[in-house]
């Protein structure tokens, strides 16, 4: 716990955590890691002043905007809401006056005086506080009424030792855990919709994410590695620096073809995916792989696929979109505001070789008898080798020359 916040009337905002609280004894890691994710992303505000409490974080905006602040704490994952407060002495006036400007600031018709009083030495009782605040604020309000059970507008005030709190409404943070609680992922990235939406989830619940993305040139073009970093850049809101890793699948990709023919030829394709993407996570300590596959969106995606495609190694791979339907995985694209990007037309290394008959319940077997018909181990350590690593962070842009002559063989 910090220094304590003296009485002054001064602009603050409260953050509240959500689901943490039900966190038992862990509660101060994920505490301290959300207060240092809040301190990373205010960065360029020193002069913002943070007291973390166990159910709550202070910020003392020292003359920062609150709009500033608000924003930044929309995108910050394990807040479950946040307001702004004035922090006022611990006198029945202050608290009162503080209450009726927030009241007549707001066009609500009804509202409701809540009160937490933690400091039990302070004179007064909650109920007693709610009724005279509550009587001030119909005297200077009259066009509002109280409604205890569905108000427009609760105003809180929380008494505690060092000084007393008033606030209005509460906005909704992002909810989840604070990022990297959970440990870190290796997402597999695409072009696409659903992808990024993952890598959103994946982040909210507070797994620290890496990327790989499987780049075919000149099957695919560069610019799908510009659409990659403009995804990023929007991924980079809710982390601030993500590690890329670009694989040039190409050679893989056409053994791949010439093995399988064209029905297992995606089973094949996603199982060295996998494969290239286990041996990474591995070597960067990455704890699961995460996909925006979705049950039955496509034959590689039925739970049949999914059963012949993670058997290719023993990692876990986790799906965050596995349930959910394409206007569900949209909107929340459109939420983070990837889905502009990912409908910039692309060609995928899934879509360049055309398949007509792709293999909806693929055979475990038959996978594995294709994979022993070609070499490719010596290729999956090569992609491996040969992996493009850049960090992508928040309001950087990428080198227009990063993916540039992307082979086999590149330095890394
Ligand atoms: P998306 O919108 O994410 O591209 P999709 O509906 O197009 O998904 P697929 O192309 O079948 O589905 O891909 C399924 C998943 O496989 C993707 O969500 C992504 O996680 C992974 N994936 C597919 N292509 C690539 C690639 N070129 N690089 C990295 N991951 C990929
Ligand atoms: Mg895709």
């Amino acid at each position: 716990m910090s220094d304590i916040v003296k009485p002054s009337g001064e602009d603050m905002a409260i953050v509240f955590f959500g689901e943490l609280s039900t966190k038992g004894k862990n509660i101060f890691d994920f505490i301290r890691l959300l207060g240092k994710n809040i301190k990373d992303k205010l960065s360029d505000y020193p002069q913002l002043k943070y007291e973390v409490h166990k159910d709550h974080i202070y910020i003392r905006l020292n003359g920062v905007d609150y709009s500033v602040v608000a924003k930044a704490l929309a995108k910050v994952p394990g807040i479950q809401a946040y307001a702004r407060v004035k922090n006022v002495a611990k006198d029945l006036e202050a608290i009162k006056d503080e209450a009726v400007a927030l009241a007549r600031s707001s066009s609500a018709q009804s509202f409701k005086v809540i009160t937490r009083r933690v400091d039990k030495t302070f004179p007064h009782h909650s109920d007693e506080i709610c009724r005279w605040v509550g009587g001030a604020v119909l005297q200077a309000c009259p066009d509002k009424h109280v409604d205890v059970h569905h108000p427009e507008l609760e105003l809180h005030i929380y008494i505690r030792p060092e000084g007393a709190y008033v606030y209005g409404p509460k906005t909704l943070g992002l909810g989840g855990y604070p990022l990297g609680i959970a440990g870190k992922a290796l997402q597999l990235l695409s072009g696409g919709i659903d992808s990024p939406v993952a890598a959103y989830l994946m982040m909210k619940r507070g797994c620290r994410l890496e990327c790989i993305h499987f780049a075919a040139p000149p099957y695919t073009s560069e610019k799908v590695i510009g659409k990659i970093a403009d995804l990023l850049e929007k991924l980079a809101d809710y982390q601030p620096a993500i590690k890329l890793y670009v694989i040039p699948f190409t050679k893989l990709q056409e053994a791949i073809y010439d093995a399988a023919g064209t029905s297992y030829a995606i089973t094949i394709m996603r199982r060295m995916m996998l494969r290239i993407a286990e041996k990474i996570a591995h070597a960067h300590n990455d704890l699961v792989i995460s996909t925006g596959e979705s049950i039955g969106q496509v034959a590689s995606q039925t739970l049949k696929s999914m059963i012949c495609i993670d058997r290719a190694i023993h990692t876990t791979v986790i799906r965050p979109l596995a349930i959910f339907d394409k206007t569900q995985i949209i909107d929340i694209a459109q939420k983070i505001d990837t889905f502009d990007i990912s409908i910039r037309p692309y060609e995928d290394c899934c879509t360049i070789f055309e398949v007509k008959d792709p293999v909806t319940a693929p055979r475990i077997e038959r996978a594995e008898e294709i994979e022993a018909s070609f070499d490719y181990k010596t290729l999956v350590d090569q992609c491996v080798r040969d992996a493009r690593i850049v960090w992508v962070r928040r309001g950087e842009k990428l080198p227009a020359d990063f993916a540039s002559n992307l082979t086999n063989n590149n330095e890394v």
